[in-house]
């Protein structure tokens, strides 16, 4: 056996089959690239689901862990500690808001939005008590937990993990007269992604954000933005909302926040939305911790810089042009997204999304399937443009093998 296949027999045994990776087991990584234990090194066009925005071990955040790591981790939101301030104020500020509540993981940070709206929903809005409804759209991705995929309409995420939790209403993506018809005066939020990553990179038609936008603003319901994939530079702007002109009432962050170095996560909005919360109705331990607000001060520095954004749009119309010359090729039937993302949807015949990662994946490139015959590509924003043409050349030798 070799090296990488004794790895994977062991980790097989000693886990729970929640995954299904490929066939590689990474030892160290830098930038847009992964060394395996073997010595191989493969392009990561992947990037963590967006949670790698700004490379593996990029400088900047590893210093700014580094030096937190030796002052202070964790103290418990029982005590304040002097990067937290900061941290809430720069992501307030980042986001045009007032207030943020620090979390850890992009699912928790969907709970705290619910339970935001809903508390929202019953002391501001006054909705009667137990009434309260969210709004979100089919094949949508929010996390894990149980009251996440109380409203997935994913079977694989949602089978034999009943009884529900009720108070969501499911509508089409991109359909803005049935978003329309299922608002009712109970209704406290829509909660939406504004490219649905897991769903393929799906983005919704012109003008349903915007719409969606007037809807909610016109009936006080309070409009969600999941960003926890689409925001932080991977479309090309800080926020995917962004290119429809649309400020939401509150962001849904995650993901690129912990600079893939540790899991942070935040709902930000207003001090009215967020001002329903008094203590002990919520929280989290590591929630806000000084080493998540250290790292996630970098990553907000570092967008702040417009240079990340700048290159995911530059690059990314790059990409999108090398994509769109496959379309119709007899390999490749349809492209979508934006900025440095884009899912790509393989001719059947040509193989599964997992035929093809894996075909990549021993041409040293690395991506991921997300449903039948659709590959997700979006690389580190860090990424040259000659380490993605050599990856668009893997694709196409793949695709003409
Ligand atoms: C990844 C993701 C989540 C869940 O984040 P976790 O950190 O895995 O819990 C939620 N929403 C969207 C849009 C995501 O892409």
């Amino acid at each position: 056996m070799s090296a990488s296949e004794s790895a994977i027999a062991a980790a097989e045994a000693h886990s729970a089959h929640n995954y299904h990776p490929l066939p590689i087991v990474v030892t160290s990584a830098e930038g847009a690239w992964m060394t395996d234990v073997e010595g191989r090194r493969y392009l990561d066009m992947l990037a963590g689901y967006s949670a790698l925005n700004f490379g593996h071990g990029n400088r900047r955040l590893i210093d700014a862990a580094k030096a937190q790591l030796e002052r202070v981790t964790l103290t418990s939101r029982a005590f304040y500690h002097d990067r937290f301030a900061d941290f809430c104020e720069q992501l307030a500020d980042l986001c045009g808001m007032e207030s943020v509540l620090p979390m850890n993981t992009g699912a928790e940070a969907v709970e705290t939005a619910v339970k935001t709206a809903r508390k929202w929903g019953y002391r501001v809005k006054g909705v009667v008590d137990n009434m309260a409804k969210i709004v979100v759209a089919s094949n949508n991705f929010h996390g894990r937990t149980t009251t996440v995929i109380s409203f997935s309409t994913d079977p694989e995420a949602r089978a034999d993990f009943g009884p529900y939790t009720p108070g969501f209403e499911i509508v089409p993506y991109g359909d803005l007269t049935a978003m329309e018809a299922a608002l009712t005066e109970n209704t406290v939020a829509v909660l939406l992604e504004p490219i649905q990553g897991e769903a393929g990179v799906l983005v919704p038609p012109p003008g349903y954000l915007a719409g969606v936008r007037r809807l909610t603003q016109e009936r006080n319901i309070l409009f969600i933005a999941d960003e926890i994939q689409s925001g932080l530079g991977r479309t090309g702007r800080t926020f995917a909302l962004e290119h429809e002109g649309v400020v939401p009432d509150m962001y849904v962050l995650g993901k690129a926040l912990g600079g893939g170095v540790v899991p942070v996560s935040a709902v930000v909005s207003s001090q009215e939305v967020l001002g329903v919360f008094r203590p002990g109705e919520h929280g989290s331990t590591f929630g806000g911790n000084p080493l998540a607000c250290a790292v996630a001060l970098e990553v907000i520095a570092m967008l702040r810089s417009g240079e990340y954004q700048q290159w995911a749009s530059e690059l990314g119309e790059h990409l999108h042009h090398e994509l769109g010359l496959m379309v119709g090729t007899g390999s490749v039937e349809a492209v979508r997204g934006r900025g440095l993302w884009a899912g790509v949807d393989i001719v059947p015949e040509r193989g599964t999304g997992r035929e093809i990662s894996e075909k990549l994946m021993d041409r040293g490139v690395l991506v991921k399937d997300t449903h039948g015959s659709t590959i997700r590509i979006a690389p580190p924003l860090v990424i040259s443009k000659e380490d993605l043409d050599w990856g668009l050349d893997q694709l196409r030798a793949v695709l003409a093998g």
